[in-house]
């Protein structure tokens, strides 16, 4: 048996492109192995998002070349976002096989048996490229990504230079990889893309999406990821509401409660239009987690543009915060900025938001023990008598009970025990 070893790096995007590359290969002639043990080939799925995930691809490939040093047969192949703004750089960081685009990745199976193989500029892609999944490694929830690329072209962000232009999966495609995880016992699909709001397939739009799988047999929760503010169309919320096995769980990437650095950002919304979408989705679903990403320390980010995020949000009904220190990427508006914030700064600044988070979590888990609010789940973990799962509410949660991994749960928020992560 031919042995494989992927490393994947960032989004849940990039997890369900993992799953489909290891699906293409023949698993009666290969075998997937552990990252740290002897493989014959290796696979990095890499990721640009910040200099930190740039870093940590550069240490995955170099993990995989020490071991081709070692045994010059093995194969190193190099994909995702980092490969795709810089193919050079790792070729120069020696003997990889293949820097391959993200628009070809899911060929790696096919370019490894000799399928011919030239690394293509990603703003070329014009499609959406599927190959079904029937197994997520070591995961028990089914990521499903349905939409690649991003038009937006945000100040600081080099998805964009990475993914492409936006590109969705046919209903069709969509509903066929649904019903593949129901057939293969997955109960909770995740839907994902680079942006997910911009999912478009003629005229069905992502609620289309969400009303197809609901009505697959066996799947019994839908989660939704990031979705942009001004994506979130009334007609959307309303839609979603009318589907009992969408999960109440709404992240939404803010990014700043300053209007000024939203403009700066070039986002397309400002703290108005977020703070009446939150108040039509806690009306539309009671006691529903939502969620937003902040950048702290964008360049120009003045202390009183920090104070109005701040202000901003302590103002919100939220459940939490996921919050990232401003990271300079090449070739981006934002890089070339003046007034880059001081390191330090930028920490302190994160501190911030991060103890305003843990209050938005201590809040939330109060209002759902008021509310004793229902949860649902797939089991992920078990152990001494008690078992594991990411709520619908995303809530990390213990029952006091063993339930076999990957079944589904309900439950009460009283009757658990809330793991902070
Ligand atoms: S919406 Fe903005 S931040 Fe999000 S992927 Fe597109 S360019 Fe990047």
């Amino acid at each position: 048996m031919i042995r494989i070893a992927i490393s994947t790096l960032g989004c849940k995007v990039n997890q369900a492109e993992s799953a489909s590359i290891i699906s293409q290969f023949d698993l009666n002639s290969y075998t997937i192995v552990e990252w740290g043990d002897e493989a014959d080939i290796y696979i990095i799925n890499s990721c640009t998002v910040t200099n930190r995930t740039d870093y940590k691809s550069r240490y995955l490939i170099r993990q995989a070349l020490s071991k081709k040093a070692i045994n010059p047969l093995v194969k190193v192949i190099v994909t995702g976002c980092f490969a795709q703004r810089s193919e050079k750089e790792i070729y120069a960081l020696g003997e990889v096989d293949y820097v391959v685009d993200n628009q070809q990745k899911l060929n790696i199976a096919s370019i490894l048996k000799g399928l011919e193989f030239q690394f293509a500029d990603i703003m070329e892609a014009k499609t959406f490229s599927f190959a079904p999944v029937s197994k997520m490694q070591q995961h028990t929830r089914a990521f499903q990504k349905i939409q690649d690329g991003c038009d937006f072209y945000c100040s600081y962000c080099a998805v964009p230079y990475a993914r492409g232009h936006s590109r969705s999966a046919t209903l069709q495609q969509v509903i066929q990889q649904a019903r593949l995880f129901a057939d293969c016992g997955y109960k909770e699909i995740v839907l994902g893309g680079v942006n997910l709001g911009l999912y478009l397939d003629g005229s069905y739009k992502l609620a289309d999406v969400v009303e197809s799988i609901a009505n697959i047999q066996g799947i019994e929760i839908i989660r939704l990821s990031s979705i942009e503010p001004q994506l979130f169309s009334n007609e959307l919320i309303i839609r979603l509401k009318a589907i009992s096995k969408v999960c109440p769980h709404f992240h939404i990437p803010l990014q700043s409660g300053s209007n000024a650095i939203l403009n700066s950002m070039k986002r397309h919304y400002n703290t108005d239009l977020v703070r009446e979408l939150v108040n039509k989705i806690e009306d539309a679903f009671p006691n529903s987690a939502i969620g937003f990403d902040v950048i702290t320390g964008y360049p120009g980010e003045s202390e009183l543009h920090h104070k109005e995020t701040v202000d901003f949000l302590a103002t919100l009904p939220l459940a939490y915060l996921h919050v990232f220190s401003y990271s300079m990427r090449k070739d981006t508006p934002a890089a070339l900025m003046p007034n880059q914030i001081m390191k330090a700064e930028k920490i302190n600044r994160s501190r911030q938001l991060q103890k305003l988070s843990d209050t938005f979590k201590k809040k939330y888990q109060e209002r759902c023990s008021q509310g004793n609010v229902t949860l649902r789940g797939v089991v992920e973990k078990q152990y001494d008598g008690r078992s594991e799962f990411l709520s619908d509410h995303f809530l990390r949660v213990q029952i006091p009970r063993t339930v076999p991994i990957g079944d589904f749960v309900t439950t009460s928020f009283n009757d658990v025990l809330v793991i902070n992560d």
